[in-house]
């Protein structure tokens, strides 16, 4: 340990690193355990068409209830998960979940002028190399009776960079079956545009590196050039545009002018509780 020769300052620092490794470690054993007592909990963020303001579907974002520490957002757990492995069983458990909810939505608006709407789950890479992904997707569809085109796989950029063709095919099999495959957080990978005809995606989601760069009217002209050359690239080659962290309504105005297809934010909603989007879908419906 390196110590300062005068001073406190180098002692504090160990010792926040300290609690930092403690909390680490405390979360990490805590997991397992976290999972088989139902401590954690899904909120839905509600996907809005841009054209017509209408809510098409829901992103499932999971939170961990920890009894001492409250409730922690996914980047203070996922990764300890993919680190022991235990993101298999938690992503299992997400999916399911969250498959059972599109039914439980679809079922309620049946009969009323609003799209069917769709679920986006996410996955984590090690859940793309887990043998049993394309099974336990197919077995939880089938076992709430959901058809495949109503759940949408979000799959990081970072995570196909350089995929190959064994980490592809599990995604190709799923995307045959009617589920679609999202490219999350596009535009911070670097990956290779012209990559993106050999991933089985339909739908890119825009970073919300991009939706911040529109905050004000009339946005940074480069921003605009470089958003408009990612959209009219991925509608050429039949891709959907979604964009993340829409907080306003000129980032709303600006990037429907731009021609992206759905957004997401804190402008429409922040994510809540499932009984929230049925009211802000079914409100839709009747006005
Ligand atoms: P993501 O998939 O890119 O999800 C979008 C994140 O942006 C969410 O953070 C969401 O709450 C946040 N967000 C939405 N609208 C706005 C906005 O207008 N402004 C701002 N500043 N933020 C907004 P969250 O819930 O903390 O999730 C963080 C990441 O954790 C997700 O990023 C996703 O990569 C991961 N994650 C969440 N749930 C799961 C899961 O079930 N499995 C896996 N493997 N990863 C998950
Ligand atoms: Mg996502
Ligand atoms: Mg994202
Ligand atoms: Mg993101």
């Amino acid at each position: 340990r390196a110590k300062s020769a005068g001073g406190n300052r180098f002692e504090l620092a160990d010792a926040e690193a300290d609690a930092r490794v403690i909390t680490r470690h405390g979360l990490t054993t805590a997991l397992p355990a976290a999972l088989e007592r139902s401590e954690f909990f899904i909120e839905y963020q509600p996907l809005v068409h841009l054209g017509d303001g209408s809510v098409r579907g829901a992103e499932a974002l999971v939170r961990w209830l920890h009894p001492q520490h409250g409730v922690l957002g996914p980047d203070r757990f996922i990764p300890l998960a993919e680190h022991t492995g235990l993101i298999v069983p938690l992503g299992r458990w997400v999916l399911e979940q969250s498959v059972r909810q599109a039914r439980d939505w679809r079922e309620r608006h049946a009969g009323t002028a609003t799209a069917p709407l769709r679920i986006n789950v996410n996955l984590s890479p090690c859940q793309l190399t887990h043998a049993g992904l394309v099974q336990d997707t197919v077995d939880i569809l089938q076992a709430a009776g959901v058809e495949p085109d109503a759940l949408c796989l979000e799959v990081t950029e970072s995570a196909l960079i350089g995929a190959d063709d064994d980490l592809l095919k599990p995604l190709r099999r799923l995307a045959e079956m009617g589920v679609d495959i999202a490219l999350d957080d596009f535009g911070t990978g670097y990956s290779n545009l012209a990559n993106l005809r050999r991933l089985p995606v339909s739908i890119l989601k825009l970073d919300r590196s991009f939706t911040q760069g529109m905050q004000q009217f009339p946005a940074d002209p480069v921003d605009l050039k470089i958003v408009e050359g990612i959209v009219s690239l991925a509608h050429s080659l039949n891709l959907a545009v979604t964009v993340e962290g829409v907080e306003t309504g000129a980032q709303a105005e600006q990037l429907r002018i731009l021609g992206c297809d759905t957004a997401q934010g804190w402008y429409y909603a922040r994510p809540g509780p499932p009984e929230r989007l049925h009211d802000l879908a079914l409100a839709d419906a009747t006005t």
